[in-house]
């Protein structure tokens, strides 16, 4: 519930297909980190959707700091995830690396990822800017809160107004965990930009027992929503992991969210919501 000293809020609502995420309301992303085959990406959807996720993410291009370790399943991972589309009804965040891609992806998306590590390509953000598709932008690793509201405006100035902020760590001097999760942006970010901001547990902490406790934290400190990876065999995960709930567990999380977001006078929006 608001309190009198929280900080006034004049924010804007992004329509993602019907759904409107952003004050209010509390939008719940969940996903792997990266789609690997049908079976897969099809059963973990399920599971997202049965969980009452308002959204599932997958990943078919990765951005890897090792240019030889895994770079996702590109055009194939595209199609798994119009199979679990289909085949749930579930709408797709997915991440977009390179321009050339942006028709392909197109085809699958209801929100365009655009990662940490391109938050800085004008071009990118110039693109998905000229779409009429809602964006998922990701502070950067080492981005200032000024340079991810430059980053959203490079969307907005092309015409799309439909953008999400999203803290996932930044890089510090602290190498007990992955990133340092900055929950003092997302007030800030709110306030400056406007935009609905939500937070991933996932990344920033690089564990997937931290991911509960930030996500609560997130919850607390007026996130509009969460964005968390699910995979139903992380020790098998060709991508992040350690950091991935366990398929099995998400049912339990979503409950805890689901509490946690009540208290705070939020409703976690379930997909089926909004159709
Ligand atoms: C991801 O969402 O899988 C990802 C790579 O995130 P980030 O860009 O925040 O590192
Ligand atoms: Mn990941």
């Amino acid at each position: 519930m608001a309190t009198s000293n929280a900080i006034p809020s004049s924010r804007s609502i992004v329509d993602v297909a019907g759904h409107a995420v952003g004050a209010g309301t509390f939008t719940i992303i969940a996903g792997p980190c990266s789609v690997v085959t049908t079976d897969q990406t099809v059963r973990v959807a399920q599971i997202v959707k049965d969980a009452g996720a308002t959204l599932f993410r997958g990943g078919a291009y990765k951005p890897r700091s090792d240019p030889r370790s895994f770079q996702g399943m590109r055009k194939d991972g595209l199609a798994m995830l119009l199979e679990a589309k289909q085949q749930t009804g579930m709408g797709i965040v997915t991440e977009l690396l390179d321009v050339r891609d942006l028709v392909d992806v197109l085809g699958v998306a209801d929100v365009i990822q655009i990662g940490a590590r391109n938050m800085h390509n004008t071009a990118l953000l110039k693109a998905v800017g000229q779409t009429n598709l809602p964006v998922l932008l990701k502070r950067g690793l080492a981005a200032t809160i000024d340079e991810t509201i430059s980053a959203a405006d490079y969307i907005r100035c092309e015409g799309n107004e439909r953008v999400i902020l999203c803290e996932r760590g930044i890089r510090t001097f602290e190498t007990a965990y992955r990133f340092t999760l900055d929950l003092a942006a997302v007030p800030i970010l709110q306030e400056r930009s406007g935009l609905p901001v939500i937070v991933d547990p996932s990344h920033a902490s690089g564990r997937r027992d931290l991911v509960t406790c930030l996500s609560k934290a997130a919850v607390a400190v007026g996130a509009d929503g969460l964005i968390v990876e699910v995979d139903e065999s992380p020790e098998q995960a060709l991508s992040d992991g350690p950091q991935q709930l366990r398929s099995e567990h998400l049912a339990a999380y979503m409950d805890e969210m689901r509490r946690a977001a009540r208290a705070e006078g939020r409703r976690v929006l379930r997909w089926v919501d909004g159709m």
